[in-house]
């Protein structure tokens, strides 16, 4: 019997993986989760699935987790500054407790990105090309869900505010992202390979702002600002300094393509269209 491992499975993607093994009723049984909570390892544990508890800054917790596994899902921490220390020892730790297959999710286009995220990505995907392990990569698009932040102040004010100018982003939905890791957790063949996981349809922000004006009957202009002006902005929003930061190099990276690509990995691996940003409006205007 295989078994499996999500890390970060009381986040937001690895909630959806986990949806997405039961939805290929692949048995519970044979699915560990990694847990630093002990409220939500309980809460886990009542499902059924097989609870680790372990934290990526602990190490030494960290072999002992993952004791008895085959394949791990490994998502990306969301402490930005901390991950290479942390990966490092999810890495050092599926190795040395025999773990056979890692999945690890990364950035689309990581190795060419310009944006602020890549460095420890790249850092991430050398550390597991050194490691000997049998991996593979899923670059993964920002999330569709991420443009919807903003979406209260747009429709409030009219006005969609941006430093991309006619940019293209082919963001992905978390769901249509976890169904992919879970394809390919549950599936032979994807050692050595690298998804570049990207939704079928692209979108520029001028565009962006007219589909929401569209759906919700309004108008709604895109206004362009200078890198520097849109961080301000974003922090008077009440977005902290160094996310403001990377949000607003994001978009004018966006400018070179980092947040773009066309090759369908995404709807390839998941074997049908992406859900399109068109659906996501609609559901989060309906709401
Ligand atoms: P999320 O909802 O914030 O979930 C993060 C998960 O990581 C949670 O399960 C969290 O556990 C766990 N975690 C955090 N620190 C940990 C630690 N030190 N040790 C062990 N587990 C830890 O994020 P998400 O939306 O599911 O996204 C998954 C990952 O994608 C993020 O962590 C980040 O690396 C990356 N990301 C991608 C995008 C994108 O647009 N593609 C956007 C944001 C982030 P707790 O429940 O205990 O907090």
């Amino acid at each position: 019997m295989t078994k499996i491992l999500i890390t970060g499975a009381t986040g937001q993607l690895g909630q959806l993986v986990l949806d997405a093994l039961s939805a290929k009723a692949v048995p519970v049984e044979t699915i560990a989760v990694l847990v630093r909570r002990q409220e939500a390892a309980a809460e886990l544990q009542a499902k059924g699935y097989d609870v680790r508890l372990g934290d990526y800054s602990d190490a030494d917790n960290l072999e002992a987790a993952f004791a008895g596994l085959d394949r791990l899902l490994f998502i990306s921490s969301p402490e930005i500054g901390q991950r290479v220390p942390q990966h490092l020892n999810v890495i050092k730790a599926a190795k040395s407790a025999g773990v056979s297959f890692i999945a690890y999710t990364s950035l689309l286009k990581a190795d060419t990105s310009k944006i602020g995220f890549a460095p420890e990505h790249i850092a991430t995907e050398e550390a597991l090309a050194a490691s000997g392990l049998d991996y593979c990569l899923l670059r993964n698009a920002w999330y569709t869900e991420n443009y919807l932040m903003a979406l209260p102040q747009i429709l409030e004010m009219g006005q969609h505010f941006g430093a991309a100018g006619d940019a293209k982003f082919a963001p992905a939905t978390r769901a249509d992202l976890a169904q992919a890791a879970a394809e390919v957790l549950v599936s032979a063949g994807h050692e050595g390979k690298i998804y570049e996981l990207a939704g079928d349809d692209a979108f520029t922000y001028p565009e962006y702002a007219s589909t929401i004006g569209e759906l919700a009957g309004k108008d709604i202009a895109y206004v362009d600002m200078p890198e520097a002006a849109y961080q301000q902005a974003l922090e008077s929003a009440g977005v902290p300094g160094l996310m403001a930061s990377l949000l607003a190099n994001a978009d004018v990276a966006a400018k070179e393509g980092s947040l773009f690509d066309d090759r369908k990995g995404l709807s390839k691996l998941i074997g049908r269209p992406t859900t399109s940003l068109e659906t996501v409006l609609k559901e989060a205007l309906n709401q």
